[in-house]
């Protein structure tokens, strides 16, 4: 049962941040405004790297739109010291930092990674580990305001020699890196500094026609510091989740992502780990100092983490049916792996699934009121749509089947998708409605969900020495579908 707690407590640091909580862009001009304002289309971001931890920016726009940048958060907006292009001083309040009235968008700005990460040592804004300094993009890119959804931001980086760049923002063909600009607040992460970078190469997402694996690139990058588990341990850990996570995929789920690994000083075990997709695919992981084999042995952290890169972004919903379906999958990629037992997947099911009755049987998902309620109410919605879709198949299709046919369709963690949208692709691909009228059940409010009486027809049971198996129960066959399912040939799919 210590093992279960710990995963309920360490689940809620396991984590998708998904689209953003920011207000959406204005509408485009009008053509009666567009004669007084016209609409940017781009930002150019010049970014130098300067020893031994100063970012000095140019930023510039487009159009005549943007009235000024905007920083992260008000906490480290001190850290910038902004001038306009020309030299003339900029007017900063809070977060805020406005142009004069009519000057054009272009300005020179400079903060110091290390002087942030004094006061704000987190992956979300700046992680310092010796030379080198994991942060939010959106912590050194300040967004412009207002701002319209078509602007790009388009951002190159100058570093000297020594000190290396690595980042989940998507490259463009002339090397430089970009993303829709309104959406800097949430950006995916980057690194500067010191860096031990190895990229991985592997077959990558299914093509929509189910023809073919075109290949996905894994940037794999450490900051230095001290850790008890060599490199090459770090290494094969790194690249046999991957390959895990691949296979419940049927390939890498996004064509390319970064994966940065961060020392926590005097940690035994995996701190904390989080995945960004906003700008491009990216996975944070602070793994402690002191953490020795077998810890990543018996890692869930990465595989939660990995496995969300297939399945879309939600905005404002959904966040039930996200980490459920993370909930639910990662201990059964590490069993399908050979990395743990049936009966221990099992038990770690059967143990704690209950704690999500709460909102699948009286609050509904959407109003789930803790971590529990969100992630064990959705891996219990998981449980009861893939054993319906077993049933109704008889053993041949799942639930990843209507997922990995979101997938198909361009459906991974950089995209945005609602929940109903989902539901349809997944139930499309299942042929009859599986998912939905659980959904419709279980999302706004409660309704009994017969945890219990699954539990006992797959033949799950826990005694006096923990979880047993009823090989003559009569939903056996599911449970054994459930761990070991029969894969299709691609072109069936
Ligand atoms: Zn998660």
């Amino acid at each position: 049962m210590r093992g279960v707690l710990t995963v309920v407590f360490a689940g809620l640091m396991a984590c998708h941040s998904p689209e953003p909580q920011i207000a959406a862009p204005p509408a485009e001009p009008t053509s009666s405004q567009s004669r007084r304002v016209a609409a940017t289309s781009a930002c150019h971001y010049d970014v130098v790297f300067e020893a031994p931890s100063r970012l000095s920016i140019d930023a510039r726009c487009d159009g005549s739109q943007v009235r000024g940048f905007l920083a992260a958060e008000t906490s480290m907006a001190h850290h910038v010291a902004m001038v306009a292009a020309d030299g003339s001083p900029i007017e900063q309040r809070d977060a805020k930092f406005a142009l004069p009235a009519g000057a054009r968008a272009a300005v020179h700005y400079e903060l110091d990674l290390d002087a942030v990460a004094r006061e704000h040592q987190d992956i979300d804004v700046v992680y310092a580990s010796e030379d080198a300094w994991l942060t939010a993009v959106s912590t050194w890119l300040l967004r412009p305001y207002p701002i319209n959804r078509k602007a790009e931001a388009i951002i190159d980086v100058q570093l000297p020699p020594g000190v290396e760049f690595a980042s989940g923002l998507t490259r463009r063909p002339d090397g430089r890196r970009s993303m829709p600009a309104w959406t800097i607040p949430v950006a995916t992460y980057a690194a500067f500094g010191r860096l031990t970078r190895v990229t991985h190469t592997l077959p990558g997402p299914l093509a929509n026609d189910g023809s073919g694996h075109p290949l996905a690139q894994i940037e794999m990058v450490t900051l230095p510091g001290r850790f008890a588990i060599t490199a090459r341990d770090r290494q094969h850990w790194l690249e046999r989740t991957v390959a895990a996570v691949s296979d419940f995929w049927h390939g890498f789920p996004v064509a390319a992502a970064t994966l940065f690994v961060v020392p926590y000083p005097g940690g035994r075990e995996i701190a904390q780990g989080k995945v960004v997709a906003t700008g491009g695919a990216s996975v944070a992981i602070v793994l402690g100092s002191k953490a020795n084999r077998s810890v990543l042995e018996h890692d869930w952290v990465l595989v939660h983490e990995l496995f969300h890169l297939g399945v879309p972004s939600f905005a404002g919903e959904g966040k039930w049916l996200d980490e459920g379906l993370a909930t639910y999958y990662e201990p059964l990629i590490r069993t399908r792996a050979g990395w743990r037992s049936e009966r221990a997947l099992w038990g770690e099911l059967a143990s704690g699934l209950p704690r999500g009755l709460q909102a699948m049987e009286i609050d509904g998902l959407e109003n789930a009121r803790d971590g529990s309620g969100i992630y064990w109410g959705g891996a219990m919605l998981a449980l009861l749509a893939d054993v319906q879709a077993r049933r109704r198949s008889d053993g041949r299709l799942g639930l990843e089947d209507g997922l990995r046919a979101v997938l198909a369709k361009g459906g991974n963690a950089t995209t945005v998708w609602s929940v109903d949208d989902i539901v349809q692709a997944v139930d499309e691909r299942l042929g009859e409605p599986v998912l939905r009228p659980l959904v419709q059940a279980h999302r706004e409010s409660g309704q009994p969900a017969n945890l219990d009486g699954t539990l006992r027809e797959l033949g799950v049971g826990w005694g006096p020495r923990g979880p047993w198996l009823d090989d003559a129960a009569t939903l056996q066959h599911i449970r054994r579908a459930i761990v070991r399912p029969t894969v299709d040939p691609p072109a069936s799919r």
